[in-house]
């Protein structure tokens, strides 16, 4: 999908910080990170958002979650990330090529502290 951004970041097109990347998956920095680490890990396979992709490709979803759990390794965080996939508009989905957003590096709970 030449329109798809994140299918132009795995096309080369669209220059990235790429972290991981295998024949079916690619993890790249977040260009406006909420947290000290944030990456983006997708399927190189073009899906809309999460719902979809385990509905039409459930090994491609398992897979995304192993390449979650490794880059959060990679990344030095061990077992304690936070992984969200915003799915749709309305709960702010802004780009609709799934992917999944490994976050950590600071506190998460609430209240802080
Ligand atoms: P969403 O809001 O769809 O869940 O997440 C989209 C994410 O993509 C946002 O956190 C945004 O900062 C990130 N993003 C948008 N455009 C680019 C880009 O060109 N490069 C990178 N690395 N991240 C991007
Ligand atoms: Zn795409």
């Amino acid at each position: 999908m030449s329109d798809c951004l994140f299918c132009r970041i795995v096309a080369g097109e669209i220059p990235a910080d790429v972290v991981l990347r295998t024949d079916e998956m690619v993890a790249f920095r977040d260009i406006s990170p909420q947290a000290p680490v944030h990456v983006l890990v997708i399927p190189v396979e073009h899906h809309a958002n999460v719902a979809e992709l385990s509905a039409k490709a459930p090994q491609l979803t398992a897979k995304l979650l192993d390449a979650a759990a490794a880059v959060a390794a990679q990344e030095g965080l061990g077992d304690q990330f936070r992984l969200v996939f915003n799915t749709g508009a309305e709960v702010g989905q802004s780009v609709f090529h799934v992917h999944g957003h490994v976050l950590g590096g600071r506190d998460f709970t609430w209240p802080p502290g």
